[in-house]
């Protein structure tokens, strides 16, 4: 069978525009966002009046920094304060597709439009097809995942199995059986699907079909992508973006760094002030989408990171994210989940046996582990314990019981011990 070529190709010639074309796309974007937002969002105009800030003030692009910057942390909050969860939308939630809840719990609004999360692009430039068959391996359930990956796949002419987590011995079955071609979902399960292939005595290369990968959720490091496009012989490519607002940015074929989403203004901020910095600079990712439904602006996704402006040879002309460096605060993201304290704390007080408790989170072979220590004298719930907090975390840790007055005395709630080459 021949192979299709995923090397080349550039989908929208929104990806292409010239530096002036671009200064003004965005600038016309941002205009109309700002403009429709202030209009049709409650809680938009409250910020912007608080701020002082009126829409006629913005000029260029450097104006927006006069808008006060909106954590991710904010928004669980904010969503409880009020119908249109909390003036957020523009729109009554009657009239979305799909109301989504990831962990926080924060509500994720989907509008219908065809290329509502804007992954589209970053498909296409990760090399996916018209024909292919692609099995997407996020949750379908609640979070946003499984369903957000599918619009692209639809845009493009792909077929789709919707496969969700886990069953690792039928996801491999239906890879062979229907001699799948693409893969979505995180690097560590397309590792754990290799695994358990070359354990049932699979050759991953000549029984499996695979040809693309797009991955996200995960820190993806160079040894993992090298490992796994070798064991399937195909492409890799990452993505990155949130529940809140889909695609921020995308991978090409020349896998250097991630080019920004034309649905998206990012800026690299200090993360006290808020304030831009200078090209180059690591600072905190600030998403402003141009969703005109749920208008997040200036949209602080708690991830570190920097922007590269030099040309790609891919010849698009969209500035890219270099790597995540890490994040602003103790939140944590494992397994592709944001993991919050104050969430794993209201699933420890249904349980009056555990005196303190922690958080591990390792990645041996690359993989996220997540252990929870509890200190408990006695503890026979622990069935229950691991289905409530699987109920609201999304993640099934490995759990640990320990005496009380082993975990040290001033402890992180999440002590991140990963290691990324
Ligand atoms: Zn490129």
């Amino acid at each position: 069978m021949t192979r299709k070529d995923r090397t080349e190709g550039i989908l929208s010639r929104k990806e292409v525009l010239d530096a002036g074309e671009r200064q003004k796309y965005y600038q016309l974007q941002l205009k109309e966002l700002l403009n429709y937002a202030y209009r049709y969002s409650e809680d938009v105009k409250k910020r912007f009046d608080r701020a002082q800030f009126s829409v006629e003030k913005f000029k260029t692009l450097n104006d927006l920094k006069h808008i006060p910057i909106l954590k991710k942390k904010e928004l669980i909050f904010l969503q409880s304060m009020g119908p249109r969860l909390g003036g957020l939308l523009t729109k009554d939630i009657g009239e979305l597709h799909r109301i989504f809840m990831s962990p926080g719990p924060i509500f994720d609004p989907e509008d219908h439009d065809e290329n509502y999360w804007g992954w589209t692009e970053g498909f296409y430039a990760a090399g996916f097809r018209r024909g292919d068959i692609v099995q997407i391996t996020f949750n379908y359930h609640l979070t946003p995942a499984g369903l957000m990956f599918e619009e692209p796949l639809r845009n493009l002419g792909c077929a789709v199995i919707p496969a969700g987590p886990g069953n690792t011995n039928t996801q491999l079955d239906i890879m062979q059986k229907l001699r799948v071609t693409g893969y979505v979902g995180t690097p560590s399960y397309l590792m754990h699907l290799a695994q358990k292939g070359e354990e049932k005595g699979l050759n991953l290369r000549k029984d499996l079909f695979l040809e693309v990968a797009f991955v996200t959720g995960e820190k993806l490091s160079e040894r993992m992508r090298n490992k796994l496009e070798k064991k399937f012989d195909l492409i890799m490519r990452q993505g990155y973006g949130t529940a809140d607002v889909g695609c921020i940015g995308y991978e090409c074929f020349h896998k250097n760094g991630l080019h920004i989403s034309n649905k998206a203004y990012v800026e690299i901020c200090h993360p006290d002030t808020g304030i831009p910095l200078k090209e180059g600079e690591v600072g905190e990712i600030v998403v402003t989408i141009f969703n005109k439904t749920y208008p997040l602006i200036r949209l602080a996704t708690g991830d570190l990171s920097y922007i590269d402006y030099s040309p790609c040879p891919c010849g698009r002309t969209s500035p890219r994210l270099g790597n995540i460096v890490g994040r602003v605060d103790t939140t944590a993201r494992i397994k592709g989940m944001f993991v919050y304290p104050h969430q794993v704390e209201q699933v420890m007080a249904s349980f009056e046996e555990i005196k303190r408790w922690q958080i591990e989170v390792t990645n041996p072979g690359g993989i996220d582990e997540m252990t929870l220590y509890i200190e408990a004298t006695s503890f026979r719930r622990e069935a229950e314990l691991l289905h409530l907090f699987r109920e609201k975390i999304k993640i099934r840790p490995v759990l640990k019981i320990v005496a009380p007055g082993t975990l040290p005395p001033k402890i992180k709630p999440i002590e991140d011990k990963r290691r990324w080459d």
